[in-house]
């Protein structure tokens, strides 16, 4: 795909300035939860369950004395330390899928916080109320867990080298979560698929020190074997994946990643013979498993890092398919999905629910392979059309098919002009739509395959099959609000694209956003879309139209001038629509009082449970002056930055 300077270079500083943030320590780059949890007195980070238990006794051990730290097993959770009758008890507090955080089969919560406040009224199964924290002794900072830095720097690395910047900064949160569950790739004790009979040579090559260890694949349903030298001999544990995704020792403890279960036995031998103490490292060259399994990348590939095709290597090629590269990603993910539970549910759930954007199919231009789609027309006997119908208007209706290329298929939507006598308008409209189409090309975009003229007019689109966003919304009113700001946050992509690129697309509504996945929305129907001149940043209608009136900005009405600030105002109004789950919006209400209501200043409510930074952000969206309102350069890292913070 092809890169407008312009734009790498502003996403690229966006998204460095926030790595870097992250590496700095920038407060504005960490989660909200991260932050203020990290700012309490009684928060130690990353602390094991005897340093928390040495602050206690140091804290008096009074009955309710508490504190809490970092989960060192399951990623974003926490663990809850108090003192009672002179004994000190331990609870895990999960983070739920939900993003509510509970001790486990308890009553969940919106934060740590508001569980402790909780347990400070009732115990409801905690040993006994929680009655005064333990306060971190004076120059005790929360201290900061191993991975952390690795992790940092990872997402530093990978925004350094890859040039798809638009691909992370939507996909962000998954991503980090990709990377942690990725990392022990990283780590010399991590030798891949070797054989028990290749491991045992070794660990008993000298240094024979005792707790030296390596982990190895054991099958590719995520199992493995941790394998650890203790007098001479060499001891093997399984690491079995449970349904959930977590790893253990038969009867041990749960982890969510294996860099956290070998943090764990490296300062605890719980139930092992002993502690771990030495990684066993990779013979020199040899990369761990998987990763040797792909094309091993060219030398000056910017994938490369230290461990040779390392993890930065694998995430690119995950994201970013390359055309005829099909086979690979399919070995990636096998492995991936061998490797990390994360990916077990991406591979479960078929494109369904977790996928990310650039999983799909239609995440990379369909122009990106030359030998493929040259032309923007399509030959008839090449087109497969099926029963069934995506949809309809009033030009035809919209058909499922299969568009046979020279190397692979695509499934694809094919909007079908209707033959009747006098539709030279609607024609006309359709090969406007066509036209305006063919110039755009982003991923939040349905993109045009091409045109074909057969029996009817036919325009060829990417195929977005979960149909429009409002529809969704509407049966699927168990959707998260996490969810719900990703889906927007990509439309707002689409819409900064058209913004730079000049467009403006004059029909932006929740029904013309259309789902490839619960997790990936793209703006379609460009209809009655405008390219902009280079002389005027405006487009002038010549009079009225059949008009989407509710979701027009007053100098729509009123001057019939559109801009990219009348769509900031439509994209406000969608807004609306995806946090009220689809509901039509000034429900009741004719044009006619839509417009007066807004000439007299009154706005829409903020939908049912919507977060209030969603609805300050309608609000700015629908400033009445479109010179006063922001642009989406302005609207699109304001939700970014919401999404990441309710992601982390
Ligand atoms: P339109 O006139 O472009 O709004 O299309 C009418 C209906 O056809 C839409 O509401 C969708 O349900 C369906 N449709 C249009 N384009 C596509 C597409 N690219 N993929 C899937 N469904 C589509």
């Amino acid at each position: 795909m092809a890169w407008p300077g312009g734009q790498w270079a502003h996403l690229y500083k966006e998204f460095s300035e926030r790595a870097s943030g992250l590496l700095g320590g920038d407060p504005g780059t960490e989660s909200e939860m991260a932050e203020r949890v990290n700012v309490l007195p009684f928060f130690y980070g990353n602390i094991t369950r005897e340093e928390a238990e040495k602050y206690l006794q140091q804290g008096g051990m009074s009955g309710g004395l508490y504190l809490l730290r970092q989960s060192r097993n399951y990623l974003g959770g926490y663990a809850l330390s108090v003192a009672c009758d002179r004994m000190s008890y331990h609870y895990t507090i999960e983070r739920e899928l939900n993003d509510t955080y509970a001790i486990a089969g308890g009553r969940s919560h919106g934060d740590p916080v508001q569980l402790i406040d909780y347990h400070s009224q009732e115990s409801d199964g905690l040993v006994c109320l929680l009655k005064k924290p333990c306060n971190r002794p004076r120059g005790v900072e929360p201290k900061v867990g191993s991975f952390e830095d690795l992790k940092e720097e990872l997402i530093k690395q990978y925004v350094r080298q890859t040039w798809n910047l638009q691909a992370i900064i939507s996909q962000r949160p998954q991503l980090e979560k990709l990377i942690a569950t990725t990392a022990h790739e990283k780590m010399p004790w991590f030798h891949g698929a070797i054989t028990r009979d290749d491991s045992e040579p070794r660990l008993l090559s000298p240094p024979r020190t005792n707790g030296k260890f390596l982990i190895r694949q054991r099958d590719s349903n995520g199992s493995f074997a941790l394998c650890l030298l203790h007098g001479g001999n060499v001891m093997h544990y399984r690491i079995d994946k449970d349904k959930a995704g977590k790893l253990s020792i038969p009867d041990g403890k749960k982890f969510d990643t294996l860099w956290q279960l070998v943090e764990h036995y490296s300062y605890k031998p719980d139930g092992l013979l002993r502690v771990l103490t030495e990684p066993c490292s990779r013979p020199e060259g040899e990369g761990a498993n998987g990763i040797s399994t792909l094309p091993p990348l060219p030398r000056n590939h910017p994938g490369r890092d230290s461990t040779g095709e390392g993890i930065l290597s694998r995430i690119k090629s995950y994201s970013f398919p390359k055309p005829g590269h099909k086979k690979m990603m399919a070995r990636f993910r096998a492995k991936t999905t061998d490797l990390n539970p994360y990916a077990t549910r991406l591979e479960n759930t078929k494109h369904t629910k977790e996928a990310m954007p650039m999983d799909t199919e239609v995440y990379e231009s369909p122009y990106a392979d030359p030998d493929e789609l040259r032309t923007a027309t399509v030959d008839r006997k090449q087109l497969i059309l099926e029963d069934g119908e995506l949809g309809s208007g009033n030009f035809g209706t919209v058909l499922k098919g299969v568009y046979k290329m020279r190397k692979s298929e695509k499934q694809v939507a094919v909007k079908i002009l209707k033959n009747d006598d006098n539709n030279a308008a609607v024609r006309d409209e359709m090969l406007r739509e066509a036209n305006v189409m063919q110039q755009l090309d982003n991923p939040y975009i349905v993109r045009m395959i091409g045109i074909c003229e057969a029996e009817n007019l036919m325009l060829v689109m990417e195929l977005a099959d979960l149909g429009p966003l409002n529809k969704f919304l509407q049966k699927h009113r168990d959707i998260a609000v996490r969810n719900i700001t990703e889906l927007v946050h990509q439309v707002s992509m689409g819409m900064k694209y058209l913004e730079e690129h000049n467009f403006v697309h004059r029909d932006l509504a929740a029904r013309n956003v259309l789902l490839v996945t619960q997790h990936y929305a793209k703006i379609s129907d460009f209809g009655l879309s405008k390219a902009l001149t280079e002389e005027e940043n405006y487009y002038k209608a010549k009079g009225h139209g059949k008009w989407p009136v509710k979701w027009y900005a007053p100098e729509c009405m009123n001057y019939f001038k559109f801009s990219c600030k009348s769509d900031v105002w439509s994209f406000g109004v969608l807004m609306w629509e995806a946090y009220s789950l689809g509901l039509k919006p000034y429900k009741g209400m004719k044009g006619a009082e839509v417009i007066q209501m807004i000439e007299g200043g009154g706005r829409m409510d903020a939908p049912a449970n919507c977060p209030p930074e969603m609805y300050e952000l309608m609000k700015k969206c629908w400033t009445y002056k479109a010179d006063e309102r922001p642009g989406f350069t302005v609207v699109e890292p304001r939700l970014r930055d919401y999404y990441y913070d309710i992601s982390q």
